[in-house]
């Protein structure tokens, strides 16, 4: 199984344009979610947890703007990345005005091979690993495009699912995940697996971590999960 991939929420009310984004995106190898207005978007940003939202400008009722707002309000969704489609520049330059907190904007008509352009960029800065991008942390470094791991200079040998689990610890230096949150990011939100496993693969992570010498970089959160350092 490949690292989960970054799932992006599309926010169109217009099913063609929904459906043309969809397409590319899946062609990519993204997951996507989709929404044709502002409370189906508020409801997928908190149950799918995006990486990153491609959200239209013309909605009916809650327009683009006032959903970027909302997401950006919120510490818990403030870091996914929103890249907004708008049909006039007339209208990017009032978003810019506006500072809505956007993080890129895409004129329509647009050229599906800038918009994927853009969102990777997007994605190579907050889902390195997943990006094929090489990590590093203290003494280890993850390269991701070549799917090997080193410390101190020595290369490790992790199994597939260890070096997924890295990935995402490497992602976020310092951050607490719960063992469901490793569960979802690790293997997948459609399928189940005991907590329990989390344990067992976090164990057998540290072991080939820790096999020429060096500290336990993986820190037990009591009650919580996991962090690396
Ligand atoms: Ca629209």
């Amino acid at each position: 199984m490949a690292q989960a991939q970054p799932c992006v929420l599309v926010v169109e009310d217009e099913g063609a344009q929904r459906e043309v984004l969809k397409y590319n995106l899946e062609s990519e190898g993204f997951s996507v979610v989709m929404a044709e207005n502002g409370d189906e978007a508020m409801l997928l940003v908190a149950e799918e947890q995006p990486d990153l939202i491609v959200l239209d400008w013309m909605l009916p009722n809650v327009s683009g703007i006032e959903i970027c707002r909302r997401v950006k309000a919120d510490p818990a969704t403030r870091q996914i990345p929103i890249i907004m489609l708008s049909a006039r520049s007339e209208e990017v330059d009032r978003v810019r005005g506006l500072e809505t907190g956007a993080d890129d904007y895409v004129v329509k008509p647009y050229s599906v091979v800038e918009l994927m352009a853009r969102l990777r960029t997007q994605l190579r800065r907050t889902r390195p690993a997943s990006m094929g991008e090489r990590l590093s942390f203290s003494d280890i470094i993850l390269d991701a495009g070549e799917h090997r791991v080193f410390r101190g200079g020595l290369p490790l040998h992790l199994g597939p699912t260890e070096f997924r689990l890295l990935s995402t610890l490497m992602e976020k230096p310092g951050r607490v995940w719960t063992r469901e949150q490793l569960l979802d990011r690790v293997w997948g939100r459609d399928i189940y697996v005991d907590t329990r496993t989390i344990d067992v693969h976090v164990g057998r992570l540290r072991k080939a971590l820790m096999a020429n010498g060096g500290d336990n970089p993986v820190r037990t959160v009591r009650g919580t999960g996991y962090a690396l350092g």
